[in-house]
């Protein structure tokens, strides 16, 4: 307790000094942890101190993305947790805390209090930015989050269609009704590129983003082709983030953007 207390200068850790950086979407599956993880790890590449906490407690998918399934985070007391560290960033999750094909079956209650804890018990040090992985859609969890962290900026993650880009509009109001900056969105699997034509076909069409930006008075970011190494490289657990080839080069430049 007394190293607890020693290493955390003797007062909780919160993320005073520290950039938060939150990312969204409006439903599962467009890609929004993949996002997360890559813009951590790509921040962590341009020299910053980055923790990435993952709030979907319930879906989480972070450990696997960056290969640290089954490795548990260190508690040095019952109010102080060290994060697990991977790629130069440090990262919590509820995955790390659980086996992986466990289902939880909570209700809110259960689920704030977990939230509560990775935001106050979590001792991570100094960090420049924290990146924070929300459960998609606009439940109660992210709100709740949201107005947890009002200084915090949001990116919402999209893809091309009309329906994605329909409720990712509901969370991007809803960040800014509870006065988050929406600093952009991030239009992801925006189009493929044949390897040996370069022909390229959007498969999710296209123009959809560019409407929800205006409508919120954002920009885009970034639009983050589908690639198959991606897609091979998360399966592994290794960030195209890290990859000096053509798929780590949209997240470098997300991360170029944030900053
Ligand atoms: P979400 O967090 O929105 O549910 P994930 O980040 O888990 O979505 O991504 C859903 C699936 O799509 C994953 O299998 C992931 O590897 C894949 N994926 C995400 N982005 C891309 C991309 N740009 N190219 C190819 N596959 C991608």
């Amino acid at each position: 307790q007394d190293l607890a207390r020693k290493l955390s200068g003797g007062k909780k850790p919160l993320f005073e000094n520290t950039r938060v950086i939150v990312v969204g979407s409006g439903k599962g599956g467009v890609g929004k942890s993949t996002v997360s993880v890559n813009l951590a790890v790509a921040l962590a590449r341009l020299g910053f101190k980055v923790g990435l906490l993952d709030a979907d407690v319930l879906g989480f998918s972070v450990p696997r993305l960056l290969g640290i399934v089954g490795e548990r985070p260190y508690a040095l007391d019952e109010h102080t947790i060290l994060p697990l560290e991977k790629y130069g960033i440090k990262v919590i999750s509820m995955g790390n805390f659980t086996d992986e094909d466990t289902p939880l079956i909570w209700r809110g209650p259960l689920l704030g209090g977990v939230l509560d804890q990775f935001f106050n018990d979590v001792y991570w040090g100094d960090l420049d930015y924290l990146v924070l992985d929300l459960p998609p859609g606009t439940g109660d969890v992210p709100l709740t989050v949201m107005q947890k962290l009002p200084e915090a900026k949001f990116i919402l993650v999209t893809t091309p269609q009309a329906s994605a880009s329909h409720v990712a509009g509901r969370i991007g109001y809803m960040a800014k009704k509870v006065n988050l900056e929406v600093i952009g969105i991030v239009e992801n699997m925006s189009y493929f590129e044949c390897p040996n034509c370069h022909q390229r076909y959007n498969i999710f069409g296209e123009g959809e983003t560019e409407k929800l930006a205006e409508d919120l008075g954002t920009e885009i970011l970034v639009k983050i082709p589908i690639e198959i190494k991606v897609r091979e490289l998360s399966d592994i657990g290794t960030p195209a983030a890290l990859s000096d080839g053509e798929e780590g080069l949209p997240y470098m430049k997300l991360a170029e953007k944030v900053v």
